[in-house]
């Protein structure tokens, strides 16, 4: 599990030696990493500690971050189970305009920032306000932000259409909870396809080692609301059923105003057999297995996406897609199936990413990837690889298609997706701090060149 958490703020300018005063105010349970690995290079390099920091920005290598701003200062800090990036920047933009004289003037803004990135490997937010105060003092009164979450990737994807995904209620997870367990999900379906399935025959509609659990599958769909029983009288002559009721008792009542069978009989007097029937509710979580997107949209939640940024079950570009997330800014977009994923499952989905060209495509089934789509999917990567566009970003993955297999292994699936995304969101700003604790060559040779070795011990 890992969660990226971005906070930033303009600041009109920075103090001298602004991390150097920011890691003396702090307590010790912040261990900083960048000037401690300065220390221990420049004592085994034996090159005096100006050799890696001081210089000018651009006498580093590394990326910039984010484009056009210039980190001038960084440092790491562990705190407990939390990493704490600090990026110090500044840019300088230059503007040209004409004055009243018709000349061009050009001015120069310089702009500073102030950037804290947190990785916290735990889905609660972590306790940072000690940190963020002792910031706040080092560059006077500056409020931290974060960054405003615009889902730009599936905005454009969506084109106006409006996100209608709500929070799942808790008797849609509950029951979405009992339908992942395959043998409730088989007699779900199963009494669904039929009108009113007798009791006596549902064991009948699940593999016969599961059968020992038959009564508390039944019990599980009543209590979960997802299924209703009734009576059904059959009449013993015919053995057809002649009446479905609510409870025994009402038949006494029919007795009474002398409805009887058409063979004679009373109606109490005929056989009475329980049935089952599914719910309006079954039936809303049964169709488009939609009981499988409340589960992957719960665990999406759970792991820190927000509600916001997760499309369920909507039509674009005339495909249907089951969901789609834009994490990080990484569009990722899922297809589930409650079966085995074949070949012709393989050629669909393989549109739908020629179309929407997600940064990760997943496919979640509760059964297998088949082999043929397996071997689909190898072929047309081969053919993806030549033709892939510059990615600007850090990949995720091998940028392949991920597949999540069972539903035993849905939740660590997401899990690892989301992880690798938030891994691949905080790789440039751990690179662009990480950088302030090397030197470039030149500049550590012109220091090697500029001091005498120290003498070997004997
Ligand atoms: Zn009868």
């Amino acid at each position: 599990m890992l969660r990226r958490i971005n906070r930033w703020a303009r600041v009109k300018s920075h103090p001298a030696d602004a991390v150097q005063i920011l890691t003396s105010k702090l307590p010790a349970t912040y261990q900083p990493i960048i000037r401690p690995l300065i220390q221990r290079q420049s004592e085994l390099f034996g090159v005096p500690q100006s050799a890696f920091i001081g210089g000018s920005a651009s006498s580093y290598a590394r990326s910039s971050f984010p484009p056009d701003e210039d980190v001038i200062d960084a440092e790491i800090y562990a705190f407990g189970s939390v990493l704490i990036i600090v990026c110090v920047s500044e840019s300088l933009r230059l503007s040209h305009e004409r004055n009243s004289e018709g000349e061009i003037v050009t001015t120069e803004e310089k702009n500073s920032t102030v950037r804290v990135t947190y990785a916290v490997p735990f889905v609660d937010d972590p306790d940072v306000a000690e940190f963020e105060k002792l910031l706040a003092e080092v560059w006077g009164e500056i409020e931290l932000r974060e960054p405003s979450s615009r889902s730009r990737r599936l905005r454009e994807m969506a084109q106006g259409k409006p996100n209608t995904t709500r929070l799942p209620t808790e008797e849609e997870r509950d029951a979405a909870d009992a339908l992942s367990d395959k043998s409730v999900r088989r007699l779900a379906i199963a009494i669904k396809s039929s009108s009113g399935l007798l009791l006596g025959d549902a064991s009948k509609q699940i593999p016969p080692r599961e059968r020992g659990r038959i009564d508390a599958i039944v019990q599980l769909l009543i209590d979960k609301g997802l299924v209703d029983t009734e009576i059904v009288v059959i009449c013993r002559d015919s053995s057809a059923q002649v009446n479905r009721v609510a409870t025994a008792e009402v038949l006494n009542g029919l007795d009474e105003q002398g409805i009887r069978c058409a063979c004679g009989r009373p109606l109490s007097e005929e056989k009475h057999e329980k049935a089952l029937s599914v719910t309006d509710f079954a039936r809303s979580m049964l169709d488009g297995s939609a009981w499988l997107s409340v589960l992957m949209l719960q665990h999406l939640l759970d792991f820190g996406v927000p509600i916001q940024s997760v499309r369920m079950e909507q039509e674009y570009s005339g495909e249907e897609v089951d969901c789609v997330a834009e994490i990080y800014g990484r569009l990722v977009l899922f297809e589930l199936k409650d079966k085995e994923f074949n070949l012709g499952n393989a050629y669909s989905f393989g549109a739908k990413v020629g179309i929407f060209r997600p940064d990760v495509p997943v496919i979640v089934t509760t059964e297998k990837v088949g082999a043929d789509a397996r071997d689909h999917f190898a072929r047309s990567a081969v053919a993806d690889r030549r033709t892939r566009r510059y990615a600007t970003e850090d990949p995720v993955g091998d940028g392949g298609i991920k597949f999540v297999e069972g539903l035993d292994s849905l939740k660590a699936g997401i899990e690892g997706i989301v992880t690798e995304i938030a891994g691949a969101a905080l790789a440039p700003q751990l690179r662009a701090a990480l950088s302030f604790s090397s030197a470039t060559p030149a500049a550590l040779l012109a220091a090697w060149a500029g001091v005498e070795r120290p003498p070997k011990s004997e």
